[in-house]
């Protein structure tokens, strides 16, 4: 333990994900004792950071305004929804580039455990959007992963009797992983593997 406002900021970072307590330890030390700027320059950059950075009120992908830039971009498939589980996930499939449509972000993934039921979800705002008659597929591509598969059987279920098809990532993903350590052709083939579930 150190004296102080070093120990609290040793303690703050601590509390960041994926942060234990040597690498709080090591960056504290870093930003302190780094050139002056650059403990300025990264409480400047959160602080707008988050003064800035919203989500999208259609899609909850992160943004700087109303609409983030696929929603707001007509050229995008207006037929097409992937529904994902978090922002990062947008990122990664936007970087197979093989998927031209939409998103929805659901904000997490059904887990009975960390006490996330359906009600924790972005599902409603998702029903409604369904409610368009533009819309045709509704692309399923939750992490495969034990929750990613319970929200994916979840959401079969609920969409099945839609007249909107409903299809799910083919098979091929590291299980148990997070889609953003999928590599961009084995997502990319995962994508144009996609069979419909309903
Ligand atoms: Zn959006």
């Amino acid at each position: 333990m150190y004296e102080g406002v070093i120990q609290q900021l040793i303690d703050e970072l601590g509390r960041l994900p994926g942060v234990g307590p040597k690498s709080a330890q090591r960056i504290a030390f870093h930003l302190i004792e780094s050139e002056s700027d650059v403990a300025q320059k990264l409480s400047e950059i959160l602080l707008e950071a988050k003064a800035k950075v919203r989500f999208c009120a259609t899609c909850g992908n992160v943004s700087e305004s109303e609409s983030c830039s696929i929603c707001a971009d007509p050229k995008r498939d207006q037929g097409l929804i992937c529904v994902v589980e978090e922002s990062k996930d947008v990122q990664a499939i936007e970087r197979t580039r093989e998927y031209r449509g939409k998103y929805h972000v659901l904000g997490g993934a059904i887990s009975p455990i960390a006490g996330v039921g359906p009600d924790q979800l972005r599902i409603k705002s998702l029903m409604q959007r369904l409610a368009d008659p533009a819309i045709r597929e509704v692309i399923l591509a939750t992490n495969p992963n034990l929750e990613g598969e319970a929200t994916a059987t979840y959401l079969t279920r609920l969409l099945g009797s839609m007249e909107i098809s409903v299809s799910k990532l083919a098979s091929g993903l590291p299980v148990g992983g997070d889609l953003e350590y999928a590599d961009d052709l084995t997502l990319g083939r995962a994508f144009e593997g996609r069979r419909r579930v309903n």
